[in-house]
């Protein structure tokens, strides 16, 4: 008899705190044997990609190996990417692995499960809008956001170094899409601008050089935010000179620019997609599993999928219900850290054949940066309510919801450990990326 096998697919901003968990609770005592399948070799907290799209984090610096993390905390993992799964025999599918120049390294194999969490997070849905896939850079992975960086980077040097004058559309990014991400990317690429002036690219006016813009079909920015706070860092954004355009959707867009629906074009060398997301498109045909429109999987309060009670889901791939309101949980790296916090505590339950808990969504509050120029933001908690906070305050408590991520990760001394390594090496290295 074997003990009791938990695949976890996904080891993103929920996968990797369960597998963890889950590798220090059970598989160190051999209760259960918990493996962990991802298509990459490395994690990355995925909340900080817009900082490696304006080359103000290295990537590379702050990853998390998972052979590493795997053999740490008691857990088996399995590179590869799933495509297909088998219900009747309990297997998920492993698509086989290939080097760069195409020879296979894996061949495709499946792995039996007992117990199956697909944390697969989401993709960026261009929702069929013409142009998009082909014009525009998404931020859903590592490499996308390191090569918008040397986009960036290679265009400043190209102006820099050109003999003739630098023109007005040289340097213009339109970033569709004003939620966080597209908010706190347009406040970093303000600040990137100046920075490279402070390195010496001399011969760039910011003020009349670079041109952010941010294209909005919603008639306000971070409309999932209260009203005030949007109202904050419009002002913000209007403050460091970033155009805003709320109400206007993007109907197409070309090498050249972005087209929305009253007939306006918006030119621009780099486009950047931040309007939306879906969860991966092969979960909508998967095992006969009920997705919504989103192809997120559709689960129970217990985050159990509807049709198979074997198979959870966690993150931005479930569609997670919500009392008193027709809206799922909000698909955010809090939410998904709660549900992999719940999912702990489900499967200590499954494993001892008792009923399983069910999910509340806790909403914590949410921090918007605009690079260091300033934070907004609003805390809640059964103590102090709805609290708003701006500023310097908001900015470390920002900060601090990376720190909690590496913490549920490493534990606190690690994690304190590499807060002053990181502290000390922003001291010694350039504040921006320059390669
Ligand atoms: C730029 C940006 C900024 C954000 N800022 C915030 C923020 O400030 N606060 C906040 O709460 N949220 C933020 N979010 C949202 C947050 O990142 C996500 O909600 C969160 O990461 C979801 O966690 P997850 O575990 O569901 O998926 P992810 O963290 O996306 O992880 C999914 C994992 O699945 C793996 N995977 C995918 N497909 C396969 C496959 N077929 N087979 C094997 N492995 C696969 C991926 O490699 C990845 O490791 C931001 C997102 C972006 C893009």
């Amino acid at each position: 008899m074997h003990p009791h096998r938990i695949v976890i697919v996904g080891g993103g901003a929920g996968g990797l705190e369960l597998a963890t968990h889950l590798g220090d609770s059970f598989g160190c005592r051999g209760q259960a044997q918990v493996t962990l399948v991802d298509a990459r070799l490395t994690h990355l907290w995925k909340p900080l990609l817009h900082e490696v799209a304006a080359g103000t984090f290295d990537s590379h610096e702050n990853d998390v190996d998972y052979i590493a993390q795997a053999h740490q905390h008691h857990f088996d993992y399995r590179l590869g990417r799933m495509d297909g799964l088998d219900r009747a025999r309990r297997e998920v599918s492993i698509a086989p692995s290939f080097d760069e120049t195409g020879r296979e390294i894996i061949p495709r194999r499946a792995i039996p499960y007992d117990t199956l969490v697909l944390a697969l997070g989401s993709v960026s849905n261009d929702f069929g809008i013409p142009g998009v896939a082909e014009h525009c850079v998404f931020l859903d992975e590592r490499e996308q956001a390191d090569a918008f960086q040397r986009a960036v980077l290679r265009n400043y040097i190209r102006v820099q170094t050109h003999p003739e004058t630098p023109t007005a559309d040289q340097l213009q990014v339109v970033i569709v899409g004003a939620g966080a991400t597209g908010v706190e990317l347009a406040a970093e690429l303000h600040n990137v601008a100046r920075q490279l002036v402070a390195y010496g690219f001399d011969r760039i006016v910011p003020e009349r050089d670079v041109k952010l813009v941010l294209i909005e079909a919603a008639e306000r920015i971070l409309s999932a935010l209260p009203e005030r706070l949007s109202n904050a860092a419009h002002d913000e954004l209007r403050k460091l000179g970033v155009e805003v355009h709320t109400g206007r959707r993007v109907t197409r867009v070309t090498a050249e620019g972005v087209e929305t629906h009253d007939g306006r074009a918006f030119p621009a060398t780099l486009k950047v997609w931040a309007a939306g997301i879906q969860a991966p498109p092969f979960l909508r045909d998967l095992a006969g599993l009920e997705t919504n429109r989103l192809n997120q999987l559709v689960v129970q309060p217990t985050l159990q999928t509807t049709r198979d009670a074997n198979i959870f889901a966690l993150g931005d791939c479930a569609a997670c219900p919500q009392p008193r309101t027709d809206k799922p949980v909000p698909p955010t790296a809090q939410a998904a850290h709660q549900q992999a916090a719940l999912l702990v505590k489900s499967i200590r339950c499954r494993l001892r054949g008792r009923p399983l808990p069910v999910f509340t969504y806790r909403d914590r509050g949410s921090l918007v940066s605009l690079s260091h120029y300033t934070t907004v933001g609003n805390l809640m908690g059964n103590l102090t309510g709805n609290v708003m906070i701006e500023g310097w305050f908001a900015r470390l408590t920002y900060r601090m919801l990376y720190r909690l991520h590496q913490r549920a990760l490493h534990g606190t001394l690690p994690m304190l450990l590499i807060l002053l390594s990181d502290f000390l090496q922003n001291r010694a290295h350039p504040r921006l990326k320059l390669h």
